[in-house]
């Protein structure tokens, strides 16, 4: 009898004793217990924000951006934006943009890219938009025939398939995404696990009553562009997966700090970034609070790409806009060191994601793809 099995029997003797005497009739009745989850089974959350720039993250808001010219901001909001972001300092900045991820992730576990202090993330693909992007983040290594956004069903096999795929996952996995390529990055016509997408039918085995009312909301608000709605129905509908699916990988694409970026409304910009780290913190407590999850899950959270870095290109990226191959990553939880925000060391790569969440999962991603990049070194994982 392994300690989950006992832990198991501790929790029914707790409902007192009508719940012994239902526990002696069901063993009684020669039935086997539920299937306990092997001890410690590890839990993976991935989050990506889409075209958030390492600026922001590290240095938060940036008042030069607050006018009608750079950052699309009428006069009158400016005050009310430094209102609500700004502070003196870069370190309470930041912390006021960005809350749990430098008060939770930064003093527990790690944080990549801060260029101002030498630690440097990218992407390997030399094309700086959203499908190579991600198709490197989730496949490990960069496609060099992948150079555009256009929706065409991948070749490749993410680390979310290949996970649905091994036997310690099969059927855990699920993706909730924004944006309505993602049905192709991860070729529904071969991956099979369940996947939920802003504004579209989504391919789920069952939909809850909360997440068909989520839905009907969405259905009812015009959508804020062509190929993705709003990151709150995105928030609600990853909660209610986590909840009902009960997976151990777990993959959230939010997109409107690109969005708004692209639009030149840096207010806009800022504030959704302010809402994706809230989101992040209701997930991390909803996971914390369940014995299934609790100090088992690792969060890793990244973007696709970065953003130009003046005021005329910073609603840009691509390969004619200088650095916008610049990204970050952030980590909390199990074989996650608490080093805090890196200084120096080598530069890490996007594709160095796929074989981490992997290897959390205590899965070797590199076997089955050797040209996927190596586990991020900062981990302390088995390798
Ligand atoms: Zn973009």
């Amino acid at each position: 009898m392994n300690m989950n099995r006992l832990g198991w029997i501790r929790g029914v003797a707790g409902w007192g004793r009508r719940g012994v005497a239902f526990l002696l009739l069901f063993l009684g009745w020669g039935v086997s217990l539920p299937a306990a989850e092997p001890a410690g089974e590890r839990k993976v959350l991935l989050v990506t924000l889409d075209g958030l720039r390492w600026q922001e993250v590290f240095r938060g808001l940036d008042e030069a951006y607050l006018d009608k010219e750079k950052g699309g901001v009428a006069e009158k909001e400016r005050p009310l934006v430094i209102r609500d972001l700004g502070a003196e300092t870069v370190t309470a900045r930041r912390e006021r943009l960005m809350p749990f991820l430098w008060t939770q992730v930064a003093r527990r576990g790690l944080l990549l890219g801060n260029r101002d202090r030498g630690s440097r993330a990218a992407v390997a693909n030399t094309a700086w938009i959203s499908y190579p992007g991600y198709n490197e983040l989730l496949t490990g290594h960069p496609d060099p025939l992948i150079t555009t956004n256009f929706p065409r069903h991948n070749p490749n096999v993410t680390v979310l398939e290949w996970l649905d795929g091994r036997p310690a996952c099969a059927g855990r996995v699920v993706a909730c995404t924004t944006w309505q390529i993602f049905p192709y990055i991860f070729n529904v016509t071969r991956s099979r696990f369940p996947l939920w997408v802003s504004g579209r039918h989504s391919r789920l085995d069952r939909v809850s009553p909360k997440l068909a009312e989520i839905q009907q909301w969405m259905d009812d608000i015009t959508s804020k562009s062509r190929d993705e709605h709003f990151d709150g129905f995105a928030f609600r509908a990853a909660l209610d997966l986590l909840q009902t699916h009960r997976p151990r990988l777990a993959y959230v694409a939010l997109g409107e700090p690109d969005t708004w970026a692209h639009g030149r409304r840096y207010d806009r910009y800022v504030y959704s970034i302010q809402q994706c780290d809230r989101y992040l913190r209701e997930w991390w407590e909803y996971l914390q609070s369940q014995p299934e999850y609790r100090d088992r899950t690792t969060l890793i959270i990244t973007t696709d790409h970065g953003r130009g870095e003046t005021p005329a290109d910073w609603t840009n990226h691509g390969e004619s806009t200088p650095h916008s191959n610049q990204t970050w990553m952030a980590a909390l939880g199990p074989g996650v060191p608490a080093l805090g925000e890196v200084e120096g060391g080598e530069p890490v790569t996007q594709g160095q994601v796929a074989a981490t969440v992997a290897a959390l999962l205590g899965e070797d991603y590199r076997v089955a793809v050797p040209e996927a990049a190596p586990v991020l070194p900062q981990f302390r994982l088995a390798r």
